[in-house]
């Protein structure tokens, strides 16, 4: 039996137009971008059109645009370089966020500044009116993922950069998962900074995007050459930003119509599931939520035995963040939307991606019905 990947949250394959395009950059245009001469010129001339290409599809200038190596170092960049910049010494971070903007809020405490978490409700979202009673004159920063990447809640980012501003601190929102997913303008959404990862939109693994609106005081992370205006050194990485940028283009043009077919696979699933199986909970927003992603617990199931009995079956899906799979740690998402330390860790994820048909979809959903009746009657 064929196998079914349901795990596009942690990453996705290559688009082969993607890989077309980063070919010649491992090849015959393999130059340093910041070498003086014809070979690195070339180079060059690739990564200003990688730029030039996501800035304006963001609705950005170029110049605000910050190569990074992925998701996890445009996260740490925006939150520590932008609080150790401002010289106030009080930030807020979303409770569901990402270990990337946790563990590097965590770092900043460690240098004396005050971290408040702001709550979500039950569903995942943020809870704004206690995020708006955490903010005060000192504060530096305000970060709040687009979307979520275990449970695919999406945040109402307007409202939430307008509190920011209004008190005026900074706002930072993690889009690596609302990327290809939801429309993202910067100055729609009204954001200071903002992170893209590559591989999250069929691109290739090991690049990402910062976006710094133009005047933003910024601490360089990674110290260095000149690279990147001088704030962030390190050769680019030639072959895997101009497939960033192609993979951005592509899912940008494309959202639409991959949208409403992952949305479609996806709720024939979660139909399926809910209909099948009894004692199941549907964790997220029932609407504000990424069109790929279905969460659940399965009661008296545990998520771990569930994923290896799935795994066995050829259904690849996850426990949450690819990153913390295999830590017996409970969901950190899950018990700030107010579950048990039981239910959280539980909870299984399943995300949709341009290709899963609805065949697939449907097929899984037997899969996993066969897994959940059989470990509850061990
Ligand atoms: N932020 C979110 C919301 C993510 O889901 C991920 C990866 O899963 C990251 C950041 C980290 O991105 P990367 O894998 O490019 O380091």
């Amino acid at each position: 039996m064929k196998e079914i990947y349901l795990d596009h949250a942690a990453t996705t394959p290559v688009d082969g137009r993607v890989l077309e395009k980063m070919l010649p950059y491992f090849g015959e245009r393999f130059g340093n971008p910041h070498s003086p001469h014809a070979f690195g010129r070339r180079a060059a001339a690739a990564i200003d059109a990688a730029r030039d290409e996501i800035a304006s599809l963001l609705g950005a200038r170029s110049s605000e645009i910050y190569f990074t190596s992925g998701g996890t170092e445009a996260d740490n960049w925006a939150v520590r370089g932008s609080v150790r910049a401002s010289g106030k010494k009080h930030f807020v971070v979303g409770a569901t966020e990402h270990h990337a903007v946790l563990e590097a809020a965590e770092l900043l405490k460690g240098e004396g500044c005050e971290l408040s978490l702001a709550p979500v409700d039950e569903y995942g979202a943020a809870d704004l009116a206690a995020l708006q009673g955490l903010l005060h004159k000192d504060t530096a920063l305000v970060a709040v993922m687009a979307a979520n990447n275990e449970v695919g809640t999406v945040q109402p980012l307007k409202e939430i950069a307008a509190a920011a501003h209004g008190c005026g601190a900074l706002f930072f929102t993690d889009a690596v998962q609302a990327a290809g997913a939801l429309e993202l303008n910067v100055n729609e959404i009204g954001c200071d900074l903002l992170s893209l990862s590559s591989h999250k939109f069929y691109g290739p693994k090991g690049a990402g995007a910062l976006y710094v609106r133009a005047g933003t005081p910024l601490a360089k992370l990674i110290a260095g050459g000149q690279q990147e205006r001088g704030l962030r050194g390190g050769t680019l990485n030639v072959p895997a930003i101009v497939g960033m940028a192609e993979a951005f283009r592509l899912a940008c043009k494309e959202r639409q119509e991959r949208t409403s077919h992952i949305r479609a696979a996806r709720d024939a699933f979660v139909q399926e599931i809910l209909q099948t199986i009894p004692g199941v909970r549907y964790n997220g927003h029932p609407q504000q939520r990424l069109p790929g992603n279905a969460h659940f617990t399965f009661e008296g199931v545990a998520g771990d035995a569930l994923l290896a009995a799935l795994d066995l079956a050829g259904v690849a899906a996850s426990g949450g963040a690819a990153c913390s799979s295999g830590s017996p740690e409970p969901s950190h998402v899950l018990l700030a939307m107010g579950r048990t330390e039981q239910e959280a860790r539980a909870g299984v994820r399943f995300t949709f991606g341009k290709n899963t048909s609805e065949e697939e979809a449907l097929r899984a959903a037997q899969i996993v019905r066969n897994c959940v009746l059989r470990l509850r009657s061990r």
